[in-house]
């Protein structure tokens, strides 16, 4: 079919409790314009395939030299030798000189064992529906339904439009997890297909969220101004990171433009910062740049809670 559409996905996710309510099946887009400090799915930032590779996979060059074999840009070399837990024996393994790497993808090809791997599936509309309706009694019973996530599932407008239309026409509820960071006019155009908006606060100075995220946020608040106005309903999610935007002045306005929004939002998450996802840099051959930012204590996030709570809102601790 030359006319069908495609989007470019890194995982479904099914069973999943966190992202909405109920039980709901997540679908992932792949690719991202911010690029904030603290993500925990490097996977999803690019838009494009690239080469990751997960060592409890590998077998070894002791075994196995396939990638290297595979690999015409001389960008496979051969690691120290490190300790196999599994195999019980000091082994070395594939090293990706990233700089000579032009993602050609020949050596995730000659791999056995799927130790390299390419996260982007490029997948049809019909293609997620298939995954979505085999759970749809679970979403009837537990008030669930579907999540489109990223990534930014709003860079993959298109796709992202004709499947919350298709999951609309067979009756499951969409929620929409944004940074907020498109142009206004596709959040209004997806609107009335959308059930509940999942939007990420990050920091309320503009300056300093360029700093964390890349962007700045005068379009993401903008949006989530524009969305409520027409109607919208949202889950705020904001992730408390000590440090970056955990200071009493941008907590507190964060909390505040939350309030002026109010009526649009069901609840407010304070998600406290944690580390899970940094090895997945490490898979990608990239560094991860907050090794030494710790957890907020339950204190703290008890204190913004009330900070919320006092402002009228439904918040909660995720
Ligand atoms: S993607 Fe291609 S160039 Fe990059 S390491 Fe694999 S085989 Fe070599
Ligand atoms: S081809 Fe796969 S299993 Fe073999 S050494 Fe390379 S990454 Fe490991």
């Amino acid at each position: 079919m030359p006319d069908e559409l495609y989007g470019n996905i890194y995982d479904i996710q099914k069973f999943s409790v966190h992202d909405g309510p109920g039980i709901r099946t997540d679908i992932f887009l792949k690719g991202c314009p911010l690029r904030c400090l603290w993500c925990h799915s490097p996977e999803s930032q690019s838009f494009g395939p690239e080469v990751a590779w997960m060592d409890i996979r590998c077998i070894g060059f002791k075994y196995c030299t396939l990638c290297r074999d595979a690999c015409g840009k001389g960008a496979i070399s051969e690691s120290a030798p490190k300790m196999s837990l599994a195999a019980g024996e000091e082994l070395t393994y594939p090293v990706i000189d990233r700089a000579r790497c032009d993602g050609c993808l020949k050596c995730v090809e000659a791999c056995p064992s799927t130790a390299l791997y390419n996260p982007l599936r490029r997948v049809t509309v019909e293609d997620c529906m298939r995954s979505i309706r085999q759970d749809k009694k679970y979403y009837e019973k537990s008030g669930g339904g579907v999540t489109i996530s990223g990534g930014e599932p709003m860079s993959q407008f298109d796709f992202v439009l004709a499947l919350a239309k298709a999951c609309k026409l067979e009756g499951f509820s969409v929620a929409l997890d944004t940074t907020g960071y498109a142009p206004t006019e596709r959040f209004m155009e997806i609107l009335p297909f959308v059930d509940l908006f999942l939007y990420d606060l990050k920091h309320m100075d503009s300056k300093r969220h360029e700093v964390l995220t890349g962007v700045p946020n005068e379009l993401i608040l903008k949006n989530a101004e524009a969305i409520a106005e027409a109607g919208g309903r949202f889950q705020i999610r904001f992730p408390i990171i000590p440090k970056l935007n955990d200071s009493p002045a941008n907590l507190r306005a964060t909390a505040e433009f939350c309030a002026g929004i109010s009526k649009a939002v069901d609840v407010v998450q304070l998600l406290p910062y944690h580390k899970l996802g940094s090895t997945k840099y490490t898979r990608l051959g990239r560094k991860y740049r907050l090794v030494n930012v710790e957890a907020p204590s339950n204190e703290f996030m008890e204190e913004q809670l009330k900070l919320f709570q006092s402002l009228g809102l439904n918040a909660m601790i995720h």
